[in-house]
């Protein structure tokens, strides 16, 4: 059995008032994670492994490389500077031994054509939060400001605290985005430090939602209804968003949107600003071959204005306020039905 994530111990000292973290990149000038432009910071280790992941290089902890065969000018030096015999060079290309692999980056930095990288790099709490700084005319511009998304931001619970704290000292509106599966001990450290939670809820169901996300949704759910009594409080802004990945056939089911629905209108009517639909998107599938991982939905497409519609409808009729209820995400176009 998985550890629960979000032991305080875990990625950060106690007591460190400037803790580092791992984080996988940082996304300028979104508009898709919270209010106005954004900067979304994503953060390595998720305690879930959603088959329909968009974020594959997010959920280890470990840093992992990652093979451009776009830039590959198949010069070789890569396969001589990793002295523990890890890459090769094949007639498809280079053919790296993850299980071996370290995550060093010797062989990265040796790429002449950058064609390898490392997912994960460790920063300070206080380095970030500079990092973020900058491009705070914008998030005053726009009513916007930064979000902490992942990998889920509650597995390194010190760090997310201690970049949330920098950013408020610094006037910058912080959001999460959570997957919501945290010990509640991460969620107190985190939540009062958050004017917006973006929460996911996938699938109602707890056996569907072990299968095809490792984990029961029996602690996500118990989480949520903390958010749901933290924003009923008023004692601070808090806004809540929830939002559901719109999967073919695994969470855009009439009956898990209407359960999805129904949950939120005996549990959480008023608390919830938004209940995003997100649909499914396939742009992930070429992080999936630079990891050189198979993934299930490689080939499947975009869905089709109509799904997106009738899954919009479904939600709206489960209960739920209707005017809560958005589709976000592009659609196949209707003539290649
Ligand atoms: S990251 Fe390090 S261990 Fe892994 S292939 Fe490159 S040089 Fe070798
Ligand atoms: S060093 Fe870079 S360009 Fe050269 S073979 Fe390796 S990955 Fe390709």
């Amino acid at each position: 059995m998985r550890s629960l994530p979000g032991n305080p111990t875990h990625l950060g000292s106690p007591g460190a008032e400037n803790p580092s973290g791992v984080i996988v990149s940082v996304q300028r000038l979104s508009t898709e994670d919270g209010p106005g432009i954004r900067t979304t910071v994503f953060l390595k280790r998720c305690p879930l492994s959603c088959r329909w992941c968009q974020n594959p290089e997010s959920i280890s902890e470990q840093s992992q490389l990652q093979w451009f065969s776009v830039r590959c000018i198949g010069c070789a030096s890569c396969v001589t500077a990793c002295s523990a015999g890890n890459l090769a060079m094949t007639g498809s290309g280079l053919s790296i031994n993850r299980l071996r692999c370290t995550g060093c980056g010797t062989c990265a930095s040796r790429c002449p054509s950058n064609a390898l990288e490392l997912a994960g790099r460790e920063i300070s709490a206080a380095r970030l939060a500079e990092e973020l700084e900058r491009d705070k005319a914008f998030y005053e511009q726009s009513g916007g400001g930064v979000t902490v998304s992942g990998g889920e931001p509650l597995a390194q619970p010190l760090f997310t605290r201690a970049l949330l704290e920098k950013l408020l000292e610094r006037g910058i509106q912080t959001a999460l985005d959570t997957c919501g599966f945290a010990a509640p001990a991460a969620w107190e450290q985190v939540l009062p430090l958050a004017s917006l939670v973006l929460f996911d809820l996938k699938l109602m169901d707890p056996v569907r939602h072990r299968k095809l996300t490792g984990q029961s949704n029996e602690l996500i759910l118990g989480n949520f209804a903390a958010v749901v009594d933290a924003v009923r409080l008023r004692t601070r802004r808090l806004s809540l968003w929830v939002r559901t990945p719109l999967i073919p056939g695994a969470t855009a089911t009439r009956e898990n949107l209407l359960a999805i629905g129904r949950f939120l209108a005996n549990s959480a009517q008023g608390a919830v600003e938004r209940w995003e639909l997100c649909a499914f998107n396939n742009l992930c599938r070429d992080k999936y071959s630079r990891l050189g991982i198979e993934w299930d939905y490689a080939l499947t497409p975009l869905m089709k204005q109509e799904e997106l519609e009738e899954a919009a409808a479904n939600a709206r009729a489960s209960g739920v306020d209707p005017g809560i209820v958005s589709v976000t995400g592009a659609a196949r176009a209707r003539t290649n039905a």
